[in-house]
């Protein structure tokens, strides 16, 4: 039988992986279930199917999880009204970060400094995508010439449809984020949207704070449903928050998709941007959140 201690997996031929190679080389495509626990996953993997047994299965799959899936366990998704095109520019040394500020005639693109190149992020009304494409590629390019002037001359890089990648936006929390053996945390137990770029930090945080409450009963073997409740009270307060202040960020989008002409701030915005404090309190919503967490999980 394979077996895992914390760090480490012993497969049944005697074989020791470090964790990080083995995840690297299995997909997980189901949950090894014995007397309504959950015991470990079923894998898929070059030289064949396998089980791996664990005395906790982690889910963090992301925002299509098939762990959540293979659980059952249910899901609120709560409305977005945007998707992100995404596709590459190339950007010129010294040039501008740009960063989010581009929205303009109802529409807005987002510009990520990747170097010799933007990451750029076409906001679209959801599901719109096709009704994009039927206006055509010239038409594609026209838009983002005139929501990012300073782009004009090289929009015409964009010569084919496949340069131009959909990624539909979601947001949803699991209502258990656990069942007995089995815990989900990131994206697969809360899809987070894009809007303020802090998926990744609660994903991680999720994690922090799992690691901290289960690390000690983990190496006791004493992870009860109890410990799994206390990870999804600690860790939803905060994701319940960030997905709020992501809806209102999303529903700031739409008046700009309303508004097909020049944009001005609103007056409440401006005063907002004057507010002594405000680059840092941003910095700490965005880069620390709403409950940071740091690693002590008692090991020694
Ligand atoms: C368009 C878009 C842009 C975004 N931009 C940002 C941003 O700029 N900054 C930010 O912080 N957040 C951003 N987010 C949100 C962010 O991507 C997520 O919140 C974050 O990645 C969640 O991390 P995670 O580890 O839970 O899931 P993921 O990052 O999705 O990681 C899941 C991992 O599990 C693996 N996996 C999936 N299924 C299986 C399986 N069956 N077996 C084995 N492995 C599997 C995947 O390959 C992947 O490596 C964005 C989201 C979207 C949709």
């Amino acid at each position: 039988m394979p077996q895992w201690d914390f760090l480490n997996f012993v497969s049944s031929q005697g074989k020791k992986f470090r964790t990080f190679d083995l995840l690297m080389e299995h997909e997980a495509v189901g949950l090894v279930q014995e007397n309504g626990r959950i015991r470990g996953v079923q894998v898929k993997t070059a030289n064949g199917n396998s089980e791996i047994h664990a005395d906790l299965v982690v889910g963090c799959d992301g925002r299509h999880s098939a762990m959540r899936e293979a659980a059952g366990l249910a899901l609120d998704e709560i409305g977005v009204p945007i998707d992100v095109l995404w596709f590459r520019i190339s950007r010129r040394p010294n040039e501008a970060n740009a960063g989010l500020g581009n929205f303009n005639y109802g529409k807005a693109i987002i510009l990520i400094n990747r170097g010799d190149y933007f990451q750029a992020g076409m906001i679209i009304a959801k599901d719109s995508f096709d009704s994009v494409k039927s206006l055509g590629l010239p038409a594609f390019r026209e838009n983002v010439r005139r929501i990012v002037p300073f782009l004009g001359d090289r929009v015409d890089e964009l010569t084919d449809w496949a340069q131009i990648k959909l990624l539909s936006v979601q947001i949803n929390r699991l209502r258990q984020w656990y069942r007995p053996g089995l815990l989900c945390i990131g994206d697969a137990a809360h899809a987070m949207s894009p809007a303020g770029g802090v998926g990744i930090n609660l994903a991680i945080q999720d994690a922090v704070a799992a690691g901290n409450l289960l690390a000690l009963p983990l190496r006791q073997k004493q992870v009860s449903e109890m410990l799994l409740r206390r990870v999804q009270k600690r860790r939803e307060f905060p994701v319940r928050v960030t997905q709020m202040l992501q809806c209102g960020i999303h529903n700031l989008l739409q008046r700009v998709f309303r508004n097909h002409s020049a944009v001005r701030v609103p007056t409440v915005l401006r005063a907002l941007m004057r507010l002594p404090g405000r680059q840092q309190l941003l910095g700490r919503m965005i880069g620390v959140g709403v409950r940071p967490e740091h690693i002590r999980t008692g090991l020694g």
